[in-house]
């Protein structure tokens, strides 16, 4: 069989490795950085995705996360929806998940290469799951973890002014805290507390002095900038990209990474066509690129439409409205961001 290198051991990445090598296919992974290690991301990982990992036989990965059933929204301190998921949902950190999956892999006899950045241009046999672009963009993402944060609902979002937040539970009682922010030139603090200074920053004082109280885990805090949302891409020859690489869905939606772990759901079984020399790579490629456009188009679209309205304050007073009067179709939304 044909070997497969992958770039990139975020959830695409790492899934992909895990079904390749199960299957008999040499799999390289290779890795810029090291792993674990704490990421900037929600931890939110919706039912689809949990699906998608128990199809490929990869739900080990997220034993013992945090089951999540209720959720809340507030516009600074007020309370506008109390609602459950459509589906359940999972709260675990990227931490604990990855390192799940990298160990599995090399238990497998996959070869993880970290602190290795391999080349992304189009190569036969290699995939590029090495994550979004970092590009020049107004957003910052920040998160820590809280040991103590006694949240309200399973998932509470607050929105304030250019900006929101989720706390999310997950594993072992604790609370992911994972924040986006336009970013102000004029908020400066230290790494510790940078996120608090954002919180207030865009009105969420109170918020900010109860995240504050809590225990935070001094080893949680990491930030990312750099980050744009992306539209649809258009095929590449010869290249494969999935997950972010493919195109990246803004946060709110609690999707990226089952979108991640989707799409190599949706390459392996056409790699292994690929491997068994049954199918050429650049078919491949393109097989792969049209049942991405298909499965993610939607959910894509509509998030984009979506995202200004969670972070412009002239439009929260609608929401808000809508949430107050019940009339805010939030089941509904979530369905179509899903
Ligand atoms: C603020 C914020 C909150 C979020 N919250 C949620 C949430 O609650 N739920 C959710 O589902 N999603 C959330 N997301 C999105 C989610 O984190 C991503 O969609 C998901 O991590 C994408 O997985 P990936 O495997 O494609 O990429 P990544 O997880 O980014 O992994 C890519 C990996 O590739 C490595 N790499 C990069 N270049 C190379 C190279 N050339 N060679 C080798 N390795 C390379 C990187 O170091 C990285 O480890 C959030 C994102 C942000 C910014």
């Amino acid at each position: 069989m044909k070997p497969i290198t992958i770039a990139g051991a975020g959830l695409a990445g790492l899934s992909l490795a895990n079904t390749l090598q199960a299957a008999g296919v040499a799999t390289t992974l290779h890795e810029a950085h090291t792993l674990p290690r704490h990421r900037v991301c929600g931890e939110f990982i919706c039912g689809k995705g949990a699906d998608s990992l128990a199809r490929q036989g990869l739900s080990d990965a997220i034993a013992g996360a945090h089951p999540h059933r209720s959720i809340e929204w507030f516009m600074r301190a007020r309370c506008v929806l109390k609602s459950t998921l459509p589906s359940p949902a999972y709260g675990i950190s990227r931490y604990q998940t990855d390192q799940r999956l990298a160990n599995r892999f090399e238990a497998a006899g996959g070869r993880l290469i970290c602190q290795s950045r391999w080349s992304v241009a189009p190569e036969e046999g290699v995939v590029n799951c090495s994550g979004r672009q970092s590009t020049r963009s107004d957003w910052i993402g920040l998160k820590l973890h809280s040991q103590d944060f006694v949240t309200s609902a399973d998932l509470e979002l607050h929105m304030g002014d250019q900006g929101y937040i989720g706390l999310s539970g997950i594993e072992h009682g604790r609370t992911n805290i994972c924040a986006l922010f336009k970013l102000r030139p004029d908020v400066r603090s230290s790494k510790e507390t940078l996120l608090l200074a954002y919180l207030r920053a865009c009105g969420l004082t109170q918020l900010a002095e109860r995240i504050g109280a809590s225990q935070i885990d001094p080893l949680s805090h990491v930030g990312v900038a750099g980050i744009a949302f992306s539209q649809l891409p258009a095929p590449r020859p010869a290249s494969l990209q999935l997950g972010d690489a493919y195109s990246v869905i803004p946060p709110f939606t609690g999707n990226g990474m089952s979108i991640a772990i989707e799409s190599a759901e949706i390459a392996h079984p056409i790699l292994m066509d690929y491997a068994n020399g049954m199918l050429s790579w650049n078919d491949a490629c393109r097989s792969i690129h049209l049942e991405c456009r298909q499965r993610f188009k939607s959910r894509l679209k509509v998030a984009q439409a979506l995202h200004p309205w969670l972070t412009q304050s002239k439009r929260h007073k609608v929401l808000a409205a809508l949430g107050t009067a019940k009339m805010l179709p939030f089941r509904l939304l979530y369905a179509l961001t899903h």
